[in-house]
């Protein structure tokens, strides 16, 4: 028999990829949570000076880095402190998503308007719309292209500009539970982008779409012969990583707001508002592994100590694994599918372990109660 379970701590399951527990039934983001209230990150600091010391005098580019930033409360709030509390000039960089929500483009607005210079890149629609489609087909991850192009767009830019640094927002793993290969490294490489954020997944993708050489621009890793080197970095090392803490720094500072409506699965509506794909996202995180945005979003509240791990449990159990309904006739659109070929998708990746389907609704429903132990064969 298998077991699958729940962090004594938050509510992160045994099933999340590469996450990690210790001997307190504890998930490797609690772990950190725990350790980073005490951690000295002046050394990291100071190396991160230093970093910057060398590539100004190396580049003597105007800009110190680049901030990839989407209107959202992270990489508001990383601009914000590298240009306010650490004197650089960042140059901020958004790859536009596909099915773009209103609030998202109304806070990108507001953002680069409260002071920053900023590339705006829209890698073209129809082949990102391509790559999505084979990324939500092959693996189960419905914006695959857009994720690709976080990466790609922005190292190629940075790479035009002769800009080596790249900060990004958080190191996921390290803060929601994942991977703890990079627990004590601060600057990652593309090998990290392929294995982690990509799943190891991006030459089936690219193979299934067939993209032309042009296509493929905005799309490309770097390459070695590329000879430039870059030190791509997450702002989460750094300092004591607090997303609500970003929320408010990012309303006061870079005219953020809030979406006047929940987001779908979840209880909040102050993060990951910049488009629609995300609900999607989410649900299939649910039907492969069992939680989906309410379980992330409860885990960071209750690793901050706004939240107890029994009101977490509750939201938990009310929100998490929505079937995103209202946004089908959306997703059908974009994919050009049919509603039984987008059904498919979902039943291909639907983890038969954990859920069964209900033959009437056609929705995938859990067999396991959140939060008890669970066996399977
Ligand atoms: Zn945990």
């Amino acid at each position: 028999m298998n077991k699958i379970f729940w962090c004594k701590s938050c509510l992160n399951m045994s099933t999340r990829p590469r996450i990690t527990f210790d001997s307190r039934g504890w998930c490797n983001a609690c772990q950190w949570a725990e350790k980073k209230k005490n951690f000295k990150f002046n050394p990291r600091i100071k190396e991160f000076k230093k970093l910057i010391k060398k590539i100004r005098k190396l580049y003597k580019s105007p800009f110190d880095c680049i901030v990839p930033v989407s209107g959202g409360k992270d990489g508001s709030y990383v601009s914000y402190i590298l240009k306010k509390k650490f004197g650089l000039n960042p140059l901020t960089i958004t790859s536009r998503p596909p099915l773009t929500m209103d609030v998202g483009e109304k806070n990108l607005n507001n953002f680069v308007r409260s002071g920053f210079d900023h590339i705006h890149i829209t890698p073209n629609e129809e082949t990102m719309r391509k790559v999505n489609k084979y990324g939500f087909i092959k693996m189960g991850f419905p914006y695959y292209g857009w994720l690709i192009s976080i990466f790609t767009s922005i190292i190629k830019t940075a790479t035009q500009f002769k800009i080596p640094l790249i900060v990004y927002g958080e190191d996921g793993e390290i803060e929601y539970g994942g991977s703890k290969e990079n627990l004590n490294t601060l600057i990652f490489g593309s090998d990290y982008i392929e294995k982690i954020y990509f799943e190891s997944g991006y030459k089936k993708v690219m193979n299934a779409a067939k993209l032309t050489k042009q296509e493929m621009f905005w799309f490309e890793l770097p390459k070695r012969k590329d000879n430039f080197e870059l030190y791509l970095t997450h702002w989460s090392k750094y300092e004591n990583w607090d997303p609500y803490d970003h929320y408010l720094v990012a309303k006061n500072n870079c005219g953020l707001q809030e979406s006047k409506v929940q987001n779908s699965g979840t209880f909040t509506n102050f993060a990951q508002t910049d488009q629609d794909l995300y609900a999607l996202h989410t649900y299939l995180c649910y039907l492969k592994f069992g939680f989906g945005r309410a379980t992330q979003d409860a885990g960071i509240e209750i690793r901050r100590k706004a939240m107890t791990r029994d009101q977490g449990l509750n939201l938990v159990k009310a929100f998490d694994g929505m079937y995103p309904e209202s946004y089908i006739k959306k997703y059908l659109e974009y994919y050009k599918m049919s509603k039984s070929e987008f059904n498919k998708v979902l039943d291909k990746w639907a983890n038969k372990k954990l859920f069964t389907k209900n033959t009437k609704s056609g929705i995938w429903e859990p067999k396991f109660t959140i939060g008890e132990d669970f066996f399977y064969k």
